[in-house]
Formats: C-alpha cells, structure tokens, sequence
C-alpha cells in the first residue's frame, strides 16, 4: 500500500483510538484532509482509497484542484478570506471553516444568496489571543452568533479555532475547552445548537477530540514523507 494512504489509515486509527480512550463514538469525528500544497496525483491515491473531502486555505490553489479533481469532492475553506475571493470560494467549497468578523458573515451570507448555495459555516475564534493567529475576539463572538442564526443562506455549523504552536498540554486543553466553552455558551444564550467543533491539527488533534473536537484538521501527518508541489 502506498505512503499516503499508510499514513492516512495510521492517523485514522490513532483518531479512533483517541475517541476510545475517552469515551467518545468515534463517528462523531471526522479526520479533515487538509490537501493544500499537495499535488493532485498524491490526493487521487487517497480519492481512490474514498476519501471524498478535502480542505484548502488559499482560493486559487482550490479552484484548481477543483477543476482536476472528480465533482464529488467536498471542498472545505480554512484559510483567510479576502473580500474579493468570497464569491469564487462560496461558488466552489461547501465549508468554510474560517469566517473571522460580521462584516465577512454578511457578504458570505449576501453572496451566498445571489450563487444560491447555502455553504456550512464556522465561526473562526482566536481563544488564545495570540496576535499572529486569524479568528475573532471571545468578546466579539457573541454579536457575530447571534447574526448568524438569522442568516437564512449560511449553514451554521459551528466554532474553529487554531491552537498555537509549539503549545504544552495545558496551554492547548485551555484553547480547546476555551471554545467549546464559547459553543456552549452562544447555545444557551441564542438556544440554538451549534453541531461542530472544527479544532485540532497534525501535533494536537487528540488533545483537541479529549475537549470535544467533531472536526479534526490534519495535513503534515498524512503528507509525512510525501513530496509537496514546490511553490
Ligand atoms: C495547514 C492547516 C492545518 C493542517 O495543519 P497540519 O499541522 O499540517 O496538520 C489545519 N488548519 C489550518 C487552518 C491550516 O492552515
């Protein structure tokens, strides 16, 4: 069998064994792909394996593989959208893992509306305050939330947040309950459910599924050994 989907089956089993040991159904996350920066061959091995989602952070690299790649792929967003972009990514990807103020919920939620789609969103956070991370304020979030619940074009999803590198164990455990704390939050505040979690990435996804993670956002450990496209 080939390196990639070794490491996709080995990160996968390591997924299942985390929600185990914690007593979570291991159904109730999902192991993202994250392909970006990884050509289209090595992502056909794992399309042929079925794997059927995949998520890029920059728009042009997206409708690329968009147009290579079989119409059965799930596209997933989590980079920085710039305003001019909104309209290409909300046209191509049916998540979006990184809406950061109200003024991008609404242009999503406009242009959305005029492509007649209606994409899943996440509401990007930036817990740790740290300044170099994307995401809104925890003090923002609230006002963001409740606009959110009225957007009849959006999907809401839930809360993303990024951990910062290089963290310890109880710096990551306090980012991560931190937004699942926020979820509840928003929850009771709007009574609403809010159904993801989108947090946790190659170095810290089984502390981010211990805190409640439905989404795990995992690149660098399924692409290990694997040559990426020099760009
Ligand atoms: C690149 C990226 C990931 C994946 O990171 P790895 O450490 O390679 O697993 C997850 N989320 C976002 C937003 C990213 O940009």
């Amino acid at each position: 069998m080939s390196r990639v989907i070794n490491n996709y089956l080995a990160v996968k089993r390591d997924v299942e064994k985390t929600c185990s040991a914690c007593g979570r159904n291991p159904d109730e996350v999902k192991l993202l792909v994250v392909s970006k920066t990884i050509p289209v061959p090595v992502l056909m091995e794992l399309y042929d394996h079925g794997i059927r989602e995949f998520a890029e952070n920059r728009e042009p690299e997206l409708a690329m593989k968009f147009d290579a790649m079989p119409k059965d792929i799930i596209w997933h967003f989590i980079g920085p959208v710039q305003s001019n972009k909104i309209r290409k990514v909300v046209k191509l990807a049916h998540f979006i893992h990184s809406v950061d103020s109200l003024d991008r919920l609404e242009r999503f939620e406009r242009i959305a509306g005029e492509e007649s789609v209606k994409p899943g969103i996440f509401l990007e956070v930036n817990v740790s305050g740290e300044e170099s991370k994307g995401g809104m304020t925890a003090a923002e979030l609230p006002a963001v939330a409740a606009r959110a619940m009225q957007c009849r074009n959006l999907d809401i999803r839930g809360l993303m947040t990024m951990a910062p590198f290089e963290a310890g164990i109880a710096e990551l455990e306090k980012v991560f309950n931190g937004l699942r704390l926020l979820k509840e939050e928003q929850e009771n505040t709007l009574n609403c459910c809010f159904p993801d979690l989108s947090m946790g990435m190659s170095g810290d996804f089984a502390t981010a599924i211990r805190c409640g993670a439905t989404v795990v956002r995992v690149g660098s450990k399924i692409f290990e050994g694997i040559g990426r496209a020099s760009q």
